[in-house]
């Protein structure tokens, strides 16, 4: 089953209302199998609506419509679904009545713009509507069915939810996409695809593909097939084959974020941690923080902005700062040897660099960020130079950092 999803409204293509129903249709379409083919929007300009309806109808099995079926001028969807479909405009008595009970209920006066929500284009069914004015239609044009619903997302959900999913769910016959989504931090989405080779070959069925976001790059598994149960299996096969591929790069699945997956790790090793943060002044402690019941394991953090709050909070010798300064490995590896000492810690994290704009120089540019981890076997230290801007640079060194603790509690070396 193919499917189209057109989204109808000035407000959408002018950028001023964001797009939330076609996403959210989209979900709902792919739960049930269903193959989306593409979305379209456009204005609210009658001969613009019915010609987005006879292109996608030509192309797919299902064409979802939301938008303009309020009751005013600018509301253009019936007139162009019935040009769409060569038929005219009909009063559907069914949903007048419906109309009249609704305003005398609330004791309002029915103004005429409103009987113009229960014209409909000739032999399109009405589909109700429980929370608003504006009816749907359910329509054939050519071999496409099609659905229009209300703008509203509220409707728009309600309808679809009540009306439309049961039909479509019995037209996939037991078909399903499930999608699974692995995370991993440090390496780039290029390095990612090239470990998986194969595995992200076009038309595989599950597919596997990549996306970034705030520097952590998933994998996306989509599996296709005619029952649940197969689709279940293959996705297993394929996450595991994802997982030979890629091993501990991947820190957690779907919603799981990367101090959610050292939580447990730290949690039932009953492992205890402090943080000692220049440049990401206490963002560290906040992700850590972030995670009920964190204070099981998370003790102390220390912002140390100032060369004089590092000597004077955390005992950090002046002689390194002046000889090294403030961003270098000898400064973070006292850093977080002192807080582990001071907060009497199983390991302590400490991060000092130069998150920009200004501040960078030849040998030490913006981006440039220190990283120390004190446990009992000592101290381990690294610098890497992160690209962005000062928000990204300040959110990639929490994360490096995190990245760090996670593979020493695995016992395994930095995989970048
Ligand atoms: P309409 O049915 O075109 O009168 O839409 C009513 C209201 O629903 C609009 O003013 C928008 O605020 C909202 N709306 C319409 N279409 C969408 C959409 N695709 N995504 C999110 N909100 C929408
Ligand atoms: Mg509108």
């Amino acid at each position: 089953m193919k499917a189209y999803i057109l989204s109808v409204g000035d407000e959408l293509t002018l950028g001023q209302t964001v797009d939330t129903n076609s996403a959210w249709l989209s979900q709902q379409l792919a739960s049930i199998g269903c193959w989306i083919c593409g979305h379209m929007t456009v204005p609210d300009d009658r001969a613009a609506i019915a010609s987005a309806i006879s292109e996608a109808s030509r192309r797919c099995d299902v064409l979802l419509i939301s938008g303009g079926l309020g009751p005013t001028k600018d509301d253009l969807t019936h007139q162009a679904l019935a040009d769409a479909m060569g038929v005219g405009l009909e009063m559907n008595e069914k949903w007048l009545a419906q109309l009249e009970e609704f305003f005398r209920i609330r004791r309002r006066p029915m103004v005429a713009a409103n009987r113009v929500q229960a014209m409909l284009p000739i032999g399109c069914r009405m589909i109700e509507n429980s929370c608003g004015t504006a009816c749907g239609m359910h329509a054939r044009v050519g071999d496409c069915d099609v659905y229009v619903m209300p703008g509203v997302p509220k409707e728009m959900f309600a309808m679809f939810t009540r009306d439309v999913l049961p039909q479509l769910r019995e037209r996939a016959n037991g078909a399903v996409i499930l999608s699974r989504t692995l995370h991993t931090f440090g390496l780039g989405e290029s390095n990612v695809a090239e470990l998986l080779g194969d595995l992200m070959k076009r038309g595989r069925n599950p597919s596997v593909g990549t996306t970034v976001s705030g520097g952590i790059v998933s994998l996306r598994i989509n599996a296709r097939f005619p029952s649940l149960a197969e689709a279940q299996e293959k996705i297993a096969e394929t996450e595991e084959a994802c997982r030979q591929k890629l091993g501990d790069l991947i820190f957690g699945a779907d919603g799981v974020t990367l101090p959610e997956a050292l939580a447990p790790m730290l949690k039932e090793n009953g492992i205890t941690v402090a943080t000692a943060e220049s440049c990401t002044g206490g963002l560290l402690a906040g992700m850590f923080t972030d995670i009920p019941g964190s204070s099981s394991y998370f003790l102390q953090g220390w912002v140390t902005y100032s060369n004089e709050s590092k000597v004077n909070l955390l005992g950090v010798n002046p002689q390194t700062i002046e000889t090294h300064g403030a961003v270098s490995e000898p400064v973070v590896r006292e850093m977080a040897e002192n807080a582990r000492r001071r907060a009497c810690v199983d390991v302590a994290l400490a991060i000092s660099g130069i998150a920009g704009p200004d501040g960078g120089t030849p040998e030490k540019p913006v981006g440039t960020v220190c990283f120390a981890l004190a446990h009992a076997g000592g101290v381990s230290a690294r610098t890497i130079v992160h690209l962005g801007d000062r928000a990204t640079v300040r959110d990639r060194s929490c994360k490096t950092a995190l990245t760090m603790l996670r593979f020493h509690l695995l016992g395994k070396p930095l995989p970048f």
